[in-house]
């Protein structure tokens, strides 16, 4: 629901928020250009929205209305049902690690978040954090490198390996604990998210479950900010709606995060999926959330990641996620998706040219 206050109406104000929490939904207050502001109410709002009339005779509120159309909780324009319409700031999405400092998807900067595709070994996991933290430290970017690491993984053939679970996400924490650098992981089973987001600082929602209802819902109710992969055969409104299952519980803290599409293409074997980097433009133009991309699982082939990463940095992404090793020698003793993570020294080189992008190109295109 959205709601037109006079501003200065700070009791008002905190009677919407009492109502608000009472139902489970958070407000989120934008400054209007006149004398009045915006409250709108995050989360499945109709239960409050059906106290109406409460609201309405509330001191200083001028309107209240129920937007109309799809994901409201997301959309950058919020529209009523009488043409009014609510426009709101792109979201900043913070992920702090134990160095201190925050993260900041959307906030104008590209976000690194580089790691292996899953931790094999303690050993081998540290040495790509470290490298990691060394690339942020060599460029001044500490506070945008974030490591990835993914310990559930899941797989096309049954008998593939499946990462280590639990004991994977122990070497993550360890990472963490040596880097201060914040990790990203996935989790696949709505069940896990307690036990995997005690741990993690951010939640990764993969191509193959962005349709999974329950499991959105529950990444939504725990509230830890989360990367939403595309589903690679979602066309972009259902990528949005799924973000809409998250926000709906009340967490807006999602990163958007477009990973490539099963195409007829794609059959031919010279990249393993088909980005489509329009649906990131689409995505900034239509959400208020911070959009990365992943050119690992868009190449399928170390090769072509640098091409693809700096393509989508021509539409503008807030950051990217991109699968890396400290050596050649690991990347063959990978044991998911080998051939695709980038050693480090060329991660390194592909930082710096994103970094000239954004300096010199990015200014003039926005
Ligand atoms: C991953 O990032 O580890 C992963 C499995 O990605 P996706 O869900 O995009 O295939």
């Amino acid at each position: 629901m959205i709601i037109e206050l006079e501003r200065g109406r700070q009791s008002t104000l905190d009677q919407i928020r009492d109502l608000a929490v009472r139902f489970g939904n958070r407000v989120e207050l934008s400054e209007g250009t006149g004398v009045y502001d915006t409250v709108h109410i995050i989360g499945d709002s109709r239960e409050f929205a059906s106290r109406e009339s409460y609201i309405l005779g509330l001191p200083g509120v001028r309107a209240a209305w129920q937007p109309t159309g799809g994901y409201k909780n997301i959309a950058r324009v919020v529209r009523g049902n009488e043409g009014k319409a609510l426009h709101r700031e792109r979201r900043v999405v913070e992920v702090k690690g134990l160095d201190g400092k925050a993260r900041r998807f959307g906030g104008g900067k590209h976000i690194f978040v580089c790691g292996p595709d899953s931790p094999q070994t303690l050993e081998q996991t540290l040495a790509t954090a470290r490298m990691a933290r060394e690339v942020g430290e060599k460029f001044g970017i500490l506070d945008r490198v974030m490591l990835r690491g993914g310990a559930f993984k899941p797989r096309t053939r049954p008998t593939d390996w499946r990462g280590l679970g639990m004991k994977g996400i122990a070497i993550m924490d360890a990472a963490r604990e040596e880097t201060g650098l914040p990790y990203a992981t996935e989790v696949m089973d709505h069940n896990l998210v307690e036990q995997i987001g005690a741990h993690a600082d951010m939640l990764q929602i993969g191509t193959r479950n962005a349709q999974n209802f329950d499991l959105l819902e529950s990444v939504g109710r725990f509230g830890k900010p989360v990367i939403l992969k595309r589903g690679f055969g979602n066309e972009a409104e259902e990528w949005f709606y799924s973000a809409e299952y998250i926000a709906n519980q009340g967490n807006l803290d999602i990163v958007l995060c477009e990973r490539g599409m099963k195409t007829l293409y794609t059959k031919g074997g010279y990249c393993r999926n088909q980005p489509d980097l329009n649906a990131c433009t689409f995505a900034r133009k239509q959400t208020i959330l911070p959009i990365i991309f992943d050119p690992s699982h868009v190449a399928g082939d170390h090769r072509i990641v640098a091409e693809n990463l700096m393509a989508a940095c021509g539409h503008l992404v807030d950051g990217s996620i991109t699968e890396t090793v400290h050596t050649e020698a690991w990347r063959r003793e990978q044991l998911c998706d080998a051939g695709q993570a980038l050693v480090m020294d060329q991660y390194s080189i592909l930082v710096e040219a994103v970094l000239e992008y954004e300096t010199h190109v990015v200014p003039k295109m926005r």
